[in-house]
């Protein structure tokens, strides 16, 4: 028997009958199609075949050989789902006419990665999802599910988080039977938020978790009557979802950012790959709050809560939550990615900066110990303000855009641009109360 169908053999014996054939668009939203378990091979060999220009960020064309992207299987991948029973899920790399997809993200990050392994070189990450539990309101918009939450400080209430109990354990039960490493759940510092977090590995396998999460998290949300909701900022008074990413270098067993000297939080190297992911951020900032609602995010103004966590100056600082990049010992975590960011995109621009910072030798200047928010922050060069601006940096910074490819970087700025405009067009309720009697 050949490994497919020895493979095929165990997955009937676990009662699979279907795969559920899953890979991200440009967005970071997860797409597929179910495959019955018999065609178990084809999936591996070949893929499965999807009318390519109807992927959000292919580019792909209508007709021709072109046209078709089949995402071949990943069987490292491969996962049962507990709240699907009798189907499997595995992940799909993108193909066109034979080979590699260059504008699929998961090809995206697999090009950045093989950067790093030429040097010998992994890169660990942790992703932690911050996220709201939503209901739909009968005449349009949307409040926390819990009604009660209302706290004025919300963070860590446990009131609430008791609430949410029922959907978060399914939650945790599914991932935990999917074999993530879940190591927390909290209520987070605004209504109808939380986190969950889980154990950091390899980048690729990171990617693949969150999209992981997403699909058990709107089947828990949809199982117990909720809207699981990954929008960046919904409710203008509260503060936004971040989706922070935790990162270390390896060689085998070494971590390349351990310190030798015990009061620095990274080694020179770290330190080299803080420096490229500081100066390439205006850039960065476009994949990782890649919506026009991330900007709201990233901003200063009063929260309910007295603050919002997220970054608006470019700045690094040991333990310091109120940076970009908060150093800590042996890694970094990098604050700017908000829950709207597609992780293999991110990653791939994260490494690329990080790269040139090594290779350039670049200095990301002194540790920032101020807490940004309370006026420190007169030092530091601030974040582009807007999803244009984002764009702007993005076209003009040839590192990062690289790191897509051309097709992908194309699509990216061109769909980015559209949704940009739409919104440019929209004529709010904001503007009708401020202007439509005032002049
Ligand atoms: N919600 C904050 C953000 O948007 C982060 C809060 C925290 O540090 O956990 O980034
Ligand atoms: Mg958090």
């Amino acid at each position: 028997m050949n490994d497919a169908e020895t493979l095929r053999q165990r997955l009937h014996d676990a009662g699979v009958h279907t795969l559920l054939v899953q890979f991200a668009d440009v967005h970071g939203t997860p797409k597929g199609k179910l495959v019955p378990l018999a065609h178990l091979r084809t999936v591996l060999e070949a893929g499965a075949g999807f009318a390519g220009p109807s992927i959000w960020g292919t580019g792909l064309a209508r007709t021709g050989p072109r046209s078709e992207y089949l995402a071949r299987g990943d069987a490292a991948t491969l996962q049962p789902l507990p709240w699907q029973p009798g189907v499997a899920r595995i992940v799909g790399d993108g193909f066109v006419d034979g080979r590699p997809f260059d504008a699929c993200p998961r090809q995206v990050l697999r090009r950045a990665l093989a950067r790093l392994a030429e040097r010998g070189w992994r890169l660990e990450v942790g992703i932690e999802p911050e996220f709201f539990l939503l209901k739909r309101l009968p005449g349009g918009g949307y409040a926390p599910l819990d009604d009660h939450d209302r706290l004025p400080k919300p963070s860590y209430d446990l009131k609430s988080l008791a609430r949410a109990q029922p959907l978060l354990h399914d939650l945790r039960a599914w991932l935990e039977a999917c074999g993530l490493d879940v190591t927390q759940v909290d209520h987070e510092d605004a209504h109808g938020q939380y986190e969950l977090n889980f154990a950091h590995a390899d980048a690729l396998v990171s990617a693949d978790r969150l999209m992981l999460f997403k699909l058990a998290a709107h089947a828990a949300a949809e199982k117990h009557g909720a809207v699981f909701s990954l929008m960046p900022k919904p409710f203008a008074d509260q503060p936004g979802s971040g989706m922070h990413f935790h990162v270390s270098l390896w060689a085998g067993n070494r971590c390349l950012f351990d310190a030798e000297e015990p009061a620095a939080d990274l080694s020179p190297l770290g330190r080299h790959f803080v420096a490229g992911v500081l100066a390439h951020a205006p850039a960065l900032t476009a994949l990782a709050a890649p919506t026009v609602n991330s900007y709201k995010r990233l901003a200063v103004y009063d929260s309910i809560t007295g603050t919002t966590w997220a970054p608006v100056w470019i700045a690094h600082g040991p333990n310091n939550r109120t940076a970009l990049v908060r150093t800590l010992a042996g890694r970094f975590e990098w604050r700017l990615p908000d829950a709207a960011a597609n992780p293999y995109l991110a990653l791939a621009g994260l490494v690329a900066a990080g790269l040139e910072g090594i290779d350039r030798a670049l200095d990301p200047g002194a540790p920032c110990h101020d807490d940004l928010y309370a006026g420190g922050a007169v030092a530091h060069p601030r974040l582009p303000g807007d999803l244009a601006q984002a764009l702007d940096a993005l076209q003009a910074d040839d590192v990062v855009a690289a790191a897509l490819g051309a097709t992908l970087a194309a699509e990216f700025v061109r769909l980015k641009r559209d949704e940009w405009r739409a919104w440019a067009q929209q004529i709010g309720p904001w503007e009708l109360a401020r202007y439509a009697e005032a002049f």
